[in-house]
């Protein structure tokens, strides 16, 4: 008998269920931990929180009664500011995820290629399967470097629409060389030699690099944005400037994409308390740069300290995590055996990421506690092969 569910688009009856987070105060009551024992290193979440003045600013906020500016004005000018980037080429979004969402609803016809370079995030793979088009893997090498010859034989044959770049990459925590970036950049596709469209996704950007106040640019690649008429850069306000639960990111486009966006957008996309708050860090830099500053500092401390772990393989990185290789015992068992001990870190039920956790960088005393639970388990740990 026919079903409601045979009028459903086929390509989303049969996607995979997505599997969600579990929330914290859930997850306290699982294990029989006060939610203020848990140390949550799994998300990339700033363990310091928003700023001072966005917190203020929020409180102080008299309109949340009033739908929110639909066009980002002060926002966007902000982020000009900050960006060197014309307010024009700016669109911002509930998070960076939207901008992904919204690129793909823009380029993608059913069946199309965007090619994405695993291990890497899931979004883009997940919203090209929403938009009915093909998510082709080329993966990276055993460094975690990207296959570049792979990436461009990939998109000659299959004509790719899009090809997505996370820089630095999560989980690998690794940047990609910008004379990687321009030869993609570069490549024309298909008997009409049609440009692809190249999103470098920089949501760890501020990690990397030095963000001293004197520097004269931003690090990565935004600055390019413009000369190329095929490149988005997506940046966020999740990591760097603790706003992960606002959801407020955005995407640094040449206006002919931006004016397109704009069309397609829900008008109220990004919320009033999200619009003041991001605001409100834009004008508290300082601030926000000595956490990202402790963070970084932090960052290199645990990688020396992992180092000495017989069981573990940390990959440097440019970013707020750091991602291991289990080179002994099981990575799923490590994880709970950390979990058991309120220490929260990413495991990915996926082929190549089997034998890796993923370990955020929490504030020093956070880092104390992983490090002891992670020297008992090295003491305890039931060792492969033995
Ligand atoms: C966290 C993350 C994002 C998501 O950013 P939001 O602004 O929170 O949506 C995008 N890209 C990468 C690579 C990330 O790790």
């Amino acid at each position: 008998m026919p079903s409601i569910a045979d009028r459903m688009r086929s390509h989303i009856a049969d996607l995979e269920p997505y599997t969600p987070i579990v929330p914290l105060d859930v997850l306290a009551e699982r294990l029989d931990l006060p939610i203020e024992r848990l140390v949550k290193l799994d998300a990339n979440e700033n363990p310091y929180g928003p700023s001072p003045r966005a917190l203020a600013a929020l409180a102080r906020e008299p309109y949340y009664a009033i739908y929110p500016d639909p066009d980002h004005t002060r926002l966007r000018a902000a982020l000009s500011a900050y960006i060197g980037q014309p307010a024009a080429r700016i669109i911002c979004g509930s998070g960076a995820d939207e901008i992904i969402d919204l690129l793909l609803r823009l380029f993608v016809e059913p069946n199309d290629v965007v090619i994405d370079c695993p291990p890497t995030f899931g979004m883009y793979a997940f919203d090209t399967s929403v938009c009915a088009g093909q998510a082709l893997a080329v993966p990276r090498r055993a460094d975690f470097t990207l296959d570049i010859d792979g990436i461009e034989r990939a998109a000659m044959e299959s004509q790719a629409k899009a090809i997505f770049l996370a820089s630095p990459n999560n989980p690998t925590g690794n940047p990609a060389p910008p004379a990687e970036i321009e030869q993609l950049l570069n490549l024309r596709v298909g008997p009409q030699a049609l440009p692809v469209l190249i999103v470098v996704d920089e949501a760890y950007i501020e990690f990397t690099a030095d963000n001293s106040a004197d520097r004269q640019q931003s690090p990565g690649v935004s600055y390019w944005v413009g000369a190329y008429d095929n490149l988005v850069v997506l940046r966020t306000f999740s990591k760097w400037a603790g706003l992960a639960g606002l959801r407020v990111g955005y995407g640094l486009m040449p206006e002919a994409i931006a004016v397109q966006l704009w069309k397609i957008k829900q008008p109220y996309n990004v919320n009033l308390a999200a619009q003041v708050a991001a605001i409100a860090s834009l004008e508290d830099l300082d601030y926000l740069r000595g956490n990202v500053a402790r963070i970084v500092a932090e960052r290199e401390r645990l990688l020396v300290a992992l180092q000495e772990l017989p069981f573990l393989l940390p990959y440097p990185s440019a970013t707020n995590f750091i991602l291991c290789r289990v080179t002994q015992g099981d990575a799923l068992t490590v994880k709970q055996q950390l979990e058991q001990q309120g220490i929260l870190v990413r495991y990915y039920r996926t082929p190549l990421l089997r034998d890796y956790i993923r370990i955020s960088v929490g504030a020093p005393e956070h880092n104390d506690r992983l490090l002891t639970a992670l020297q008992a388990v090295a003491e305890g740990a039931p060792v492969k092969g033995q």
